[in-house]
């Protein structure tokens, strides 16, 4: 430390460095009072085919409803949480939420798969699969097999025998996987033949130019040819327009999610929402 003396004493954040731990300190602090507070939220989003219209699923996606600035999405909170244990209080209340509401689903008749995002850090604890098994314990009637799990492909580590065997962990207690964000990390092919993850996402990024980009044509064709390939199944997220769902059919991706489907929204608003899609959607031309 540079502790430099001034008139009111020592001052022990004084470089612009001490005044960034000083800072980011503060605001994990804030952070972990607002998810005891109940300052948290979680959206879902849902997943559909996009040749029926059904609806299959839901991602659960992080909100927080601060006090003062209202409904926060997880790109101004996320990134520094993910380098604390806090995301690992905070995945294991998300884990939490998704399953009182599957098990709310399921006793409603529904059968929706739940998808909940886990952080690299989260799934790397040694007990993760002791939690997640006494997690499911806590409600007996959300099925683990409709609970899957959202990996990203980008926190693939290089230590894969141990992520296969967390995954198999997993799998043992009945969850799937899907590896998210699917071709924008930096793995290699053979990961895919190595983890056991039943679905692929692919990146919204792909989905961005698949009308007029050539190159995102090949990609998400060659995405799908690999998931067929490796009998895994195949969704894309970010479809914005019907046009998207379209082409993503004729590539051969018959599920989808993205904002020209539905929005995240809170949970009791999903049932209103399926109900009115059911009656609306009409079959994409030409699929
Ligand atoms: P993700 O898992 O890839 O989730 C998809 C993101 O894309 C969500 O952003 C969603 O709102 C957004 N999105 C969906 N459809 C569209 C579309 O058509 N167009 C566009 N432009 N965006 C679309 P969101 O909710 O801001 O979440 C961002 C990321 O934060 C997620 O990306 C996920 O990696 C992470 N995340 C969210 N919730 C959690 C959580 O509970 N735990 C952890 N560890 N990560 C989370
Ligand atoms: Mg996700
Ligand atoms: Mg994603
Ligand atoms: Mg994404």
């Amino acid at each position: 430390y540079q502790a430099k003396q001034t008139g009111r004493g020592m001052h022990i954040f004084d470089t612009q460095q001490d005044q960034e731990v000083h800072t980011r300190y503060n605001r994990l602090a804030v952070m972990s009072q607002a998810l005891h507070q109940s300052e948290f939220r979680l959206y879902y989003q849902p997943k559909v085919n996009l040749r029926t219209g059904a609806v299959v699923g839901a991602e659960a996606l992080l909100r927080w409803q601060h006090p003062e600035q209202g409904l926060l999405a997880p790109g101004e909170f996320l990134p520094l949480m993910e380098h604390s244990d806090l995301i690992v209080e905070t995945g294991e209340w998300v884990l939490h939420q998704a399953l009182a509401q599957l098990q709310t689903w399921v006793r409603q008749g529904l059968r929706w798969v739940v998808s909940v995002n886990i952080a690299a850090r989260h799934f790397h604890r040694v007990d993760f699969v002791d939690r997640l098994r006494g997690l499911l314990a806590c409600y007996p009637q959300a099925p683990a097999h409709l609970l899957e799990l959202e990996i990203l492909e980008s926190a693939i580590l290089q230590d894969i025998p141990h992520m296969r065997q967390v995954m198999q962990g997993c799998q043992a207690l009945g969850v799937c996987f899907a590896l998210d964000d699917f071709g924008t990390g930096f793995s290699s092919l053979s990961y895919l033949k190595r983890l056991p993850a039943e679905t692929i996402k692919i990146d919204r990024m792909f989905v961005d130019g698949i009308l007029d980009d050539a190159e995102d044509i090949t990609l998400v064709s060659a995405i799908v040819a690999l998931a067929k390939a490796f009998e895994r199944s195949v969704i894309a997220e970010g479809v914005e327009t019907s046009a998207q769902a379209s082409k993503l059919l004729a590539l051969g991706c018959e599920l989808g999610q993205g904002y020209g489907i539905a929005r995240p929204m809170p949970p009791e608003a999903i049932v209103g929402w399926a109900a009115a899609y059911g009656k609306t959607f009409t079959a994409p031309a030409n699929a």
